[in-house]
C-alpha cells in the first residue's frame, strides 16, 4: 500500500464542498508538501484526514496502510497513526502539557493493545525532548500552550510528535507567524524523524519552510484540487510566480 491514499476526495463542512475531487498519492518514508493560496481549502483538508467534527467526505476514499481512514473516529485515527499539528494549538488551561501528552500516548498505546508507558520512562522520553526542543521542564507542566509564545506553541507540537512518534505527521500552516529560530526548530525537527517508515504531509501557505525542510514532491492545490505536481523546484516557481502564474 501507499502510506497514505487519497482518490476523488470530495468533502466539506457545513454543507459546502470545500474539497473537490484531490487524489494525492504519499508512500511511507516520504515528505509532501501541499502548497496553496489563502482559502484554496488546505486546513479543511486537514480537519477531514483528522476527522474533526462537522467536515465530512462525500466522496472519494481515503486509506492509511490500506485502511479506510474516513470510517474511523478522530481518537482511532490518532492510534492508527495519524498526527496533527493545528495552525492554531489550542491552550487547555488546567490541564498540564506532561498529563495532557502522557494521557494522548496511552489512549494510543491502549487502542493498539500496548501496555501503558510506565512514568518513568515518559519522564525520561519528554525531558529528553523537551531538551531537544528547548522547552523547560516547568513550561512543561504549565497548562496546555497557555502563556505559549507562537514559537513556544510549535515546540510543544514538536515535543507531542517526537513522543507520539506518528506513522503520518500533518502539519498544517507550521511556518506561519514563526520567527526564524522557532521555524529551524521545528525544521530540524521534521528532519530529525524523517523515517522509512514515517511520513509528512506539510500544508503551507509559504515556501519558508522548504527552505529547510526538502520535500520529496510538493502540490499545488487550488479550489479543493490538485493542479500541479512537481519537486522541490516548484516551490520556489510558486515563490517567484505566485500561485496565480502557476494556474494549470
Ligand atoms: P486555507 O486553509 O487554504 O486558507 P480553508 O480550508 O480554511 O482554506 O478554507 C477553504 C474555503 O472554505 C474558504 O473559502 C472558506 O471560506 C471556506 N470555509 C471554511 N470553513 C467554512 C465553514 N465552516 N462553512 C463554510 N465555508 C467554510
Ligand atoms: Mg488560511
Ligand atoms: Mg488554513
Amino acid at each position: 500500500f501507499e502510506m497514505l491514499k487519497i482518490e476523488d476526495l470530495h468533502a466539506g463542512v457545513e454543507g459546502t464542498e470545500i474539497i473537490k475531487g484531490l487524489s494525492l498519492d504519499l508512500p511511507a518514508g516520504e515528505v509532501h508538501a501541499i502548497m496553496g493560496p489563502n482559502g484554496s481549502g488546505k486546513s479543511t483538508l486537514s480537519y477531514v484526514l483528522s476527522g474533526r467534527d462537522g467536515y465530512e467526505a462525500t466522496a472519494g476514499s481515503v486509506t492509511l496502510d490500506g485502511e479506510d481512514l474516513l470510517s474511523m473516529e478522530a481518537h482511532e485515527r490518532a492510534a492508527a497513526g495519524l498526527f496533527l499539528g493545528l495552525q492554531y494549538p489550542v491552550e487547555i488551561p488546567g490541564v498540564s502539557n506532561v498529563n495532557f501528552l502522557r494521557t494522548a500516548l496511552n489512549a494510543q498505546r491502549k487502542l493498539r493493545g500496548e501496555d501503558e508507558i510506565s512514568a518513568a520512562d515518559f519522564l525520561r522520553e519528554t525531558r529528553k525532548e523537551a531538551e531537544a526542543f528547548d522547552l523547560s521542564m516547568d513550561h512543561m507542566k504549565r497548562g496546555v500552550n497557555v502563556g505559549f509564545s507562537g514559537g513556544e506553541k510549535k515546540r510543544n507540537e514538536m515535543i507531542q510528535m517526537a513522543v507520539l512518534k506518528p506513522r503520518l505527521a500533518l502539519l498544517d500552516e507550521t511556518d506561519s507567524g514563526l520567527d526564524i529560530d522557532a521555524l529551524r526548530v521545528v525544521a530540524d525537527g521534521i528532519n530529525r524523524m524523517r523515517s522509512p517508515d514515517r511520513s509528512f504531509l506539510l500544508i503551507t501557505h509559504y515556501q519558508r519552510l522548504l527552505d529547510y525542510v526538502k520535500p520529496d514532491k510538493v502540490h499545488v492545490l487550488q479550489d479543493g484540487r490538485i493542479t500541479r505536481t512537481g519537486g522541490p523546484e516548484l516551490a520556489a516557481e510558486l515563490e517567484r510566480e505566485g500561485y496565480v502564474g502557476i494556474a494549470a
